[in-house]
């Protein structure tokens, strides 16, 4: 039987990053907060029984959005943020797009991309097009910041590139330039909305034609799942099916009823991006 509370916890408070990434350091166990959405349900189910929690949350500076080039995105900025800045539509009309599906609004209010992409759920919605677009997560330890590109990020169910004591601390995301397109298509979860399949696309297209594609898809293995070199959208279903050798299934939804989701969706998200390039 769950206790359905937590385990007994320190709680502290960071007041600026420094602080945070010192209290990472020293305390034995400390694991950050920010949201809380994914770790705190967890916590009261006790797969997570972290000694010490640090909330990054109030740390000032960290949830900016703003575009220079590019896209960048502060770990901080909450789903319902990132949905409704105009900047994020401006330069990546798909980043936004993505936040909107995102749980319900309670968990976009709350919930933040640094969060999303430190936690990797296989089901979540970032990692599968952040992987699709290129992106790179910047990650702030004690010996300074690096960045690392989203296919090497995401490692596997619940595990990433960072390394203990570091936080996520922005995304940076290329614009969507001319002759480019992209996509996101998910079927959710009727209860929680998170991914049951979820496939992003980006492509570019010269005179009518895919130049370059990429599809990347979410929710039916540990980490996204990329596929390159397809030439239109039929092609799209048969490559993206046959790419998921074994597809998790659950009591939701078998393996092979995802990984068959996965081609109508692959090509659904191809057929959208493309015409948005095309547009
Ligand atoms: P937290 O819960 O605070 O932290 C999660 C993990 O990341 C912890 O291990 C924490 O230590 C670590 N962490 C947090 N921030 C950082 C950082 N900056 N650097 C390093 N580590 C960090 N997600 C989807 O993608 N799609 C959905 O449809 C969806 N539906 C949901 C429905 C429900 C009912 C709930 C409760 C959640 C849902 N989520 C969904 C998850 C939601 O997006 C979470 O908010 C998100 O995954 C985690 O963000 P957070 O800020 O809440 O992180």
């Amino acid at each position: 039987m769950y206790p359905a509370r937590p385990a007994p916890f320190d709680y502290h408070r960071a007041a600026s990053l420094d602080e945070a990434l010192s209290l990472l350091a020293d305390l034995d166990d400390a694991k950050a907060l920010a949201g809380g959405h994914s770790l705190l349900p967890l916590m009261k189910v006790r797969l997570a029984s972290p000694a010490a929690l640090v909330d990054i949350g109030r740390i000032p500076g960290l949830a900016q959005i703003s575009a220079n080039g590019e896209l960048t995105i502060g770990a901080l900025a909450t789903h319902a943020d990132v949905a409704g800045s105009e900047v994020a539509v401006g330069i990546c009309p798909v980043i936004p797009e993505t936040a909107r599906q995102i749980g319900d609004r309670l968990v976009r209010n709350r919930g933040t991309i640094g969060g999303s992409v430190a936690h990797a759920d296989p089901a979540a919605d970032y990692p599968t097009v952040l992987k699709a677009l290129g992106a790179t997560i910047v990650v702030t330890g004690r010996d300074g910041e690096r960045g690392i590109s989203a296919d090497e990020f995401f490692v596997d169910v619940f595990t990433t590139a960072l390394q203990p004591g570091e936080l996520v601390t922005s995304v940076r995301i290329p614009a969507t330039g001319p002759g480019r397109g992209a996509a996101y298509v998910k079927h959710r979860h009727p209860a929680s909305s998170y991914a049951v399949v979820g496939v992003a696309a980006s492509v570019a297209v010269e005179s009518g034609d895919i130049a370059d594609a990429r599809l990347v898809v979410g929710g039916a293995t540990g980490t996204p799942v990329t596929v390159t070199g397809i030439a239109d959208p039929v092609a799209a279903e048969e490559r993206v099916r046959d790419a998921l050798t074994e597809p998790l299934g659950d009591v939701y939804a078998s393996g092979e009823y995802r990984a068959h989701l996965a081609g109508v969706l692959a090509k659904r998200a191809l057929t959208t991006a493309v015409e948005r390039a095309a547009g």
